[in-house]
């Protein structure tokens, strides 16, 4: 059985992450960019760009509001994220959590 960290070691280890995250921040950023600069001109990279941002500001509107349960399973200690349908993003929006809504899975 593995011994429990004591308060002490704990702190120390979320100190590590916060450092390491610090550390990495240009080579995400940088990442990030690259990203972006390669998916430029890419119309579904685009549209999904322009249904998040869509979505986004809807919910800053308060047009529509985020569920705190995924409509599908129920589960509420998830993160719940908008789905678009169709290959574009350009279909309806249903919420599901990250367990429902696989990556690339069809709904
Ligand atoms: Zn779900």
């Amino acid at each position: 059985m593995k011994a429990k960290k004591t308060a002490a070691q704990r702190q120390a280890a979320r100190e590590a992450d916060a450092r390491r995250y610090a550390r990495d921040r240009k080579k995400r950023i940088a990442a990030e960019k690259a990203y972006k600069e390669k998916k430029k001109g890419d119309p579904t990279y685009e549209a999904k760009v322009k249904a998040r941002a869509k979505v986004n500001n809807a919910i800053r509107d308060g047009k529509i509001s985020k569920p705190n349960a995924c409509p599908n399973c129920g589960r509420t200690m998830t993160r719940v994220e908008g789905h678009h349908t169709g290959k574009t993003g350009a279909g309806k929006m249903v919420w599901r959590c990250s367990r429902c809504n696989p990556r690339g899975a069809a709904a």
